[in-house]
């Protein structure tokens, strides 16, 4: 089982992120969002974001452009909902897609998520 992830995309406009919810609910379970200037695995510095399930945290790369961000949320989210599915194996590239794709919508939805979702 994979416990970690990356997202090969550049980003262009770095940010540091503040005022942020710093935990998030993945079917019951409290993940805390642990922001960082690396994301690290088995030496190598080249995440994005990885999860830990038995942690219950995610990891997300600090420093990046906003949408990135989220889009690495959302890709680190896709994970753990397939986790506790009881899914264990997890193709990245499905995973990207769903994650970005997710990330659109959301993105260029709130007004529509506030009403449906209030
Ligand atoms: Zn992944």
């Amino acid at each position: 089982m994979r416990d970690f992830t990356r997202v090969d995309v550049i980003a262009s406009k770095p940010v540091k992120i503040d005022n942020v919810n710093k935990t998030v609910n993945i079917m019951g379970f409290t993940y805390k969002i642990v922001m960082s200037d690396k994301v690290e695995m088995d030496d190598n510095t080249g995440y994005a974001g990885k999860i830990l399930y038995q942690n219950q945290e995610i990891h997300v790369k600090d420093g990046v452009h906003k949408q990135y961000r989220f889009a690495t949320l959302m890709h680190e989210v896709i994970h753990g909902l397939l986790y506790h599915f009881g899914v264990s194996e997890h193709d990245e590239e499905s995973i990207d897609m769903i994650a970005n794709g997710m990330a659109s919508f959301i993105i260029n939805n709130k007004d529509l998520l506030n009403e449906w979702t209030a």
